[in-house]
């Protein structure tokens, strides 16, 4: 634990305020009980969920929710699209827990760069981590990074706002996109590509990015999938909405439907739903002859081997790939589509910020069974977490992304979350996590911190920005124009 990072931290508590400080804030009722105090590291849905179910379920506990930036709701914020407001409505429930005076919001404070995991072991029982998975895949394959090879993650967060992105300047002045990976997250930039920028107008899209659009000169997007329509990974809301779009056709590779027709019949529900609707959008896709300037393109059984360009990326090598057991399998078979803009889809991993977190690089996620963090990992491929003895880090806990990977809607991280919660509340009950003293909690006075006001006056301000312009809201991505607002709302 670095010296002068606990300085930074407490500055109070070697000064003569240091007794008034912790009384406040460390939690000992007057009869004299200890309250459980608990920080959880993320102010996504997976940290405001655990905090939601741990107010309810444990009684006078205290909660600690830190925040790397000054904003909370993590990819609510910015990862869904903006052409989805209904989904960020879970932001109404995470402001109700956030509003609990059992709650403390600090934003602006980072695990690993403000605090480590030891310091905030010392001064809570227990700790949540529920920082999520912020870095993406990548390939592996030569060329990745030429010039306008991007990933989705820094598309997506370009255009939602996110801090330290508001540069990336896409070059859109290309004919074409092609999107590796067919998730939701892919059809989300495919969609927002193709869209009409009026019907983006009305969303809360960064300005900058709105601006960049309405120039944009690509009219098609490749979505490419290395597996059969039978495996597509995007579901069926997201597809209608491309089927849907204005001025915008779908078009499909005939080839890549050979046998699913008659495969309908037996597959499970949703399967069944999703393939109907694109074995009857291919049927029709030469039913019109209008002009459509847009098109989307869904292209299966293909996986990108090479980038091929000299100064920046003009094609994509692809090998071609048959179905095996459900598996793609290379055959020796290659096709090159040119394409002048790439965003690789492939998934997001967790980092470890902490050499105190048993970190699993190859998945890039904390080890934890059912989000207690292990404090071991499990080697061999027959041993199993009931072999080991002492096996989990007493008070330390993992849930969402961070914990179970990036997979899932908000919906999935919900319930992970909870469950997680739960264990941490059954672990207080049992006297696993000793209550034999009070903790202190973090002490962020003398810190550039964001509390729950300085979040509300910058959210005020964003709406106002907006409503200027007939939107929601304009995003502030200037972290120190939100520092400025915030900490002026906080000392008036
Ligand atoms: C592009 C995209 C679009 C999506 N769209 C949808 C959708 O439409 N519908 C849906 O249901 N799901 C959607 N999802 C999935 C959903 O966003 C996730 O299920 C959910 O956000 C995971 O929650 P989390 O709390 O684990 O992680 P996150 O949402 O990533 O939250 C983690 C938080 O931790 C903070 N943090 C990071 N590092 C630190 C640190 N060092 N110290 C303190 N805090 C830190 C981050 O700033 C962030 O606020 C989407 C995901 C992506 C990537």
């Amino acid at each position: 634990m670095a010296l002068g990072m606990i300085r930074n931290i407490f500055p109070l508590m070697r000064s003569g305020k240091v007794g008034h400080k912790i009384s406040r804030s460390a939690s000992s009722s007057s009869t004299g009980t200890v309250k459980p105090r608990i920080c959880i590291v993320g102010a996504g849905p997976a940290g405001f969920y655990t905090a939601q179910y741990i107010l309810k379920h444990l009684e006078n506990s205290q909660i600690d929710i830190v925040e790397k930036l000054p904003v909370p709701f993590g990819l609510v914020r910015f990862g869904v699209a903006p052409d989805h407001p209904e989904v960020k409505n879970v932001i109404n429930t995470f402001t109700k827990t956030a509003e609990n005076p059992r709650v403390r919001f600090l934003g602006n404070l980072s695990l690993g760069k403000d605090f480590s995991l030891a310091e905030l072991r010392e001064r809570y029982h227990a700790v949540l981590l529920t920082y999520g998975a912020e870095q993406d895949n990548t390939l592996g394959i030569p060329n990745e990074t030429l010039p306008n090879v991007l990933s989705a993650r820094e598309f997506v967060a370009w255009y939602n706002g996110l801090p330290g992105f508001e540069n990336l300047n896409p070059d859109l002045s290309g004919t074409s996109l092609t999107l590796l990976g067919q998730g939701n997250v892919a059809v989300d930039v495919a969609r927002i590509v193709l869209s009409s920028v009026d019907d983006l107008k009305k969303t809360d899209i960064t300005e900058y990015a709105l601006e960049a659009l309405s120039r944009s000169n690509i009219k098609t997007v490749h979505l490419v999938g290395r597996r059969g329509p039978l495996q597509a990974a995007f579901t069926i809301k997201e597809l209608r909405e491309m089927l849907k779009l204005t001025n915008c056709k779908t078009k499909w590779r005939v080839d890549d439907f050979h046998h699913v027709e008659e495969s309908i019949p037996d597959l499970p529900r949703p399967r069944k739903r999703i393939t109907e609707l694109m074995v009857k959008s291919v049927t029709e896709q030469n039913a019109t002859t209008a002009q459509i300037e847009r098109s989307f393109r869904p292209i299966f059984f293909r996986s990108p081997i090479n980038f091929i360009g000299q100064t920046k990326v003009e094609a994509v090598e692809y090998v071609v790939n048959k179905l095996v057991e459900g598996r793609a399998v290379a055959t020796d078979q290659r096709e090159t589509i040119p394409t002048e803009l790439v965003c690789r889809s492939i998934g997001y991993r967790a980092i470890s910020l902490d050499n105190h977190i048993n970190f699993n690089e190859k998945k890039g996620c904390v080890n934890n069974a059912g989000g207690r963090v292990l404090k071991q990992t499990l080697t061999g491929s027959d041993q199993t977490i009931d072999d080991i003895e002492d096996k989990y880090e007493t008070g330390l806990y993992a849930s969402g992304w961070l914990a179970t990977g990036p997979t899932g809607v908000i919906l999935t991280t919900m319930n992970n979350s909870f469950g997680v919660a739960d264990l941490v509340c059954r672990d207080f009950q049992n006297n696993v996590i000793k209550l034999n003293g009070s903790r202190a909690g973090i002490d962020p006075s003398g810190m550039p911190f964001v509390s729950w006001n300085g979040w509300k006056a910058i959210d005020a301000e964003e709406e106002r920005r907006g409503s200027l312009q007939g939107k929601p809201r304009e995003k502030l991505t200037c972290i120190k124009t939100m520092l400025e607002i915030a900490l002026n709302a906080q000392t008036n």
